[in-house]
């Protein structure tokens, strides 16, 4: 069974697929924060603004394997896109939960399948798309990957040396914080001398949407 906070359409709002209108899996719980607000500052993640706890979201619910497929197909079906189906396994961590089953069952029914990790976990699964965004070095062990995205700024991580791991791009993404404005200045100023770091802003925090 699988725990899931919501499952929605939407546009990718960040990183290489941005603009692509895509189905949404938000997994239930992660493992580097609780999701209890009064927990946060002592979580390694302290800036997440992520609602993954419990099932109570916009299609949340525990599902079978079969159950799920049918209802990504279904929010999928409320699109008038002729671009290839995408789905983006999500959380909270995503890899506490998906298996083998779960993205063949997807790419069975034409999906393209794409995961967004914490990268703390450990996977073989042949994804289609996947996106590394660690937290914290001694706990990243998937380092290989499409795309590396990394919280700026930061100190926990040498950029200069995470761009010789197997990635096709790197981005660095702005800490949504107090210091938002700030962070998202010193993230182009970065980028501009650092190639191939690009930035990659929350497009769908900007235009307010999910
Ligand atoms: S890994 Fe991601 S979802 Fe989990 S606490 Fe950190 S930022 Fe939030």
């Amino acid at each position: 069974m699988y725990k899931i906070k919501e499952i929605f359409r939407s546009i990718q709002g960040e990183g290489y697929n941005i603009g692509k209108e895509t189905v949404f899996v938000r997994f239930s719980g992660c493992n580097f924060w609780n999701g209890n607000i009064n927990d946060r500052t002592n979580a390694i993640c302290d800036f997440c603004d992520t609602d993954f706890k419990g099932v109570d979201g916009k299609n949340g619910g525990v599902y079978n394997l079969k159950e799920l497929i049918e209802k990504i197909g279904i929010v999928w079906e409320s699109s008038f896109t002729l671009q290839k189906k995408l789905v983006i396994l999500t959380g909270g961590e995503p890899l506490l939960q998906v298996d083998e089953n779960l993205v063949n069952s997807l790419k069975e029914k034409k999906f393209l399948v794409a995961v967004e990790t914490n990268g703390s976990i450990e996977s073989k699964i042949k994804f289609d798309w996947t996106c590394v965004s660690p937290k914290d070095p001694k706990r990243w062990l998937l380092r290989r990957g499409d795309e590396l995205k990394i919280v700026y700024p930061q100190n926990k991580f040498n950029l200069h040396e995470l761009i010789s791991l197997d990635f096709k791009y790197f981005f660095l993404q702005p800490k949504y914080n107090h210091l938002k404005k700030l962070n998202v200045n010193k993230t182009i100023d970065y980028c501009k001398l650092n190639k191939p770091w690009f930035p990659s802003f929350q497009l769908h925090k900007t235009i307010g949407i999910m």
